[in-house]
């Protein structure tokens, strides 16, 4: 409403401050060497409503990498692509409580298939479903729809992220190879993985993540066009995953205390909405125990306590 809106406004810029302090006790993620060059202090939020409205405080312009967030997208693609079935034909529904690069769960679900498309087997998995005819097809039909999602054609890659991903990701090569082994993914295990690797090194920022959390909390619509992006049925399907494991092995704690669907990244990003009213678009580098942005959970907590945000 536009009372909240105002309210938002005169708010958001000192409780960012009061949140931003939380960064000190947090990490930047530096297992893929390029990520580590972030900063740890930056916070910043954007927030859009249907009508253009928007909101912004902090470090709202800096980019990030998309990372895990990227795999709500990629999910959605390959259900537009090949609908429900044939995608949790190969991939579960269910919480591990497991890191999301474990290898762990994937010898004991049958028929081997990965718990859910959010851990990378997942996202890999689900990477390797998108239609395309080789990885360049495939990879630039994920930047199109990244890119129509966010009412933004200048969202590209960085490439510095990219290779460092490449170059460090032995972890996803083995989970790769394990359910190459399987037959859960068909194509060689290079070309999944350049498609993987290329949608978590899409670059964006807090603007952008919102405007495609705006789709999300719309049912697929574009509130700002009317035009229909998403089948409904595919945004419902993504925005549960995001609730039941979005927010990696925090989600249960993060649906108690923000009650919000919500995804994050390893580079700090956190992309969420208000159904119906908000998308929200939040990176804060350091991360928590958990892996989630240290100060963007502390701030979504505040906004969704003071506004009753809750779902549940
Ligand atoms: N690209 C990252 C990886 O595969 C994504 C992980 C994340 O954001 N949690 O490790």
């Amino acid at each position: 409403s536009q009372e909240q809106m105002e309210r938002l406004t005169t708010l958001l810029p000192d409780w960012l401050e009061t949140s931003r302090l939380h960064t000190s006790q947090g990490k930047v993620a530096s297992y893929i060497p390029e990520l580590a060059k972030s900063s740890q202090d930056a916070l910043g939020i954007f927030i859009a409503d249907s009508q253009g409205k928007v909101i912004s405080a902090g470090d709202c312009g800096i980019p990030f990498t998309m990372q895990s967030i990227s795999k709500v997208f990629t999910l959605i693609l390959a259900l537009m692509d090949h609908g429900e079935e044939a995608v949790f034909f190969n991939v579960g529904k269910e919480p591990t409580g497991d890191d999301f690069d474990s290898m762990i769960k994937l010898e004991l679900v049958e028929p081997g298939i990965p718990f859910n498309p959010l851990i990378n087997a997942g996202a890999i998995t689900v990477s390797s479903l998108i239609s395309g005819e080789n990885p360049q097809e495939k990879s630039e039909r994920v930047l199109q729809f990244f890119r129509k999602l966010a009412a933004n054609d200048k969202i590209d890659y960085n490439l510095a992220v990219y290779e460092s991903e490449t170059e460090s990701g032995h972890l996803n090569r083995s989970l790769a190879y394990f359910l190459k082994q399987n037959g859960i993914i068909k194509d060689p295990v290079d070309d999944v993985l350049e498609v993987y690797f290329r949608h978590c090194s899409i670059e964006v920022n807090c603007a952008d993540l919102a405007r495609m959390a705006l789709v999300l909390a719309f049912d697929g619509v574009d509130p700002c066009s009317g035009e229909e992006l998403i089948p409904r049925r595919y945004v419902q399907i993504a925005k549960t995953f995001m609730i039941t494991c979005g927010m990696y092995n925090a989600s249960g704690e993060f649906a108690i205390d923000v009650g919000l669907p919500a995804k994050s990244g390893v580079s700090g990003g956190i992309l969420t909405m208000v159904p119906g009213q908000y998308g929200i678009g939040l990176v804060g580098p350091s991360l928590n125990k958990r892996g989630n942005s240290i100060a963007g959970v502390h701030l979504l907590e505040r906004l969704s306590k003071e506004f009753d945000w809750s779902l549940f």
